[in-house]
């Protein structure tokens, strides 16, 4: 990662995630606004169900950062969104995590862990993009083929996952967590 990218992003200049955000890109797809933030399903889902929640008002870089005011409305969304996926898919444990060492704006994933998932017992963040990115192609496809091919390559999605789901599971359990 370029240093001289990083603190551009860190003041806030092109950062990738500010207000207003494309609501799919490469990386994800939308799924729902709530008090000050987005959830956004990850085009990878390695992790199955796994999200972004990113905090909209405006450009934080970290939660030290944010006003006492908005951190609890982002604690109250963070805590809808962990639930509403975790009844969406199912996981045998969920991962919380703020990071910003790519982009530094605030915001969290929330990565649901399966006993037979690739990292199990470890963080995923030990698994490369290049080893991850398989994974999109059943997503965005849908097709048998892609489907069939993702199963083989990812042992954590044999279990469970119907093929063409997309968003519609996430969006759901969402609007039934209310
Ligand atoms: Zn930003």
């Amino acid at each position: 990662m370029d240093d001289s990218r990083w603190e551009r992003f860190a003041r806030g200049e092109g950062c990738p995630l500010d207000a207003p955000r494309p609501g799919s890109n490469d990386y994800w797809d939308f799924v729902v606004s709530l008090s000050v933030s987005s959830l956004c399903l990850s085009k990878n889902q390695t992790y199955r169900g796994h999200c972004q929640l990113i905090f909209d008002p405006r450009h934080v870089a970290r939660v030290d950062q944010l006003s006492a005011v908005e951190w609890n409305a982002l604690s109250a969304d963070l805590f809808k969104a962990q639930a509403a996926i975790m009844r969406a898919v199912g996981a045998d444990h969920l991962n919380v995590e703020s990071l910003g060492n790519l982009v530094p704006h605030v915001h969290w994933h929330i990565v649901p862990r399966y006993r037979s998932d690739p990292r199990w017992g470890s963080p995923i963040w030990l698994t490369s993009l290049d080893d991850m990115s398989d994974t999109r192609a059943c997503l965005q496809g849908n097709s048998e083929r892609s489907w069939s091919s993702w199963r083989r390559r990812v042992p954590a999605c044999n279990a469970g996952f119907p093929p063409s789901p997309r968003l519609r599971w996430t969006a759901e359990a969402l609007a039934e967590a209310g």
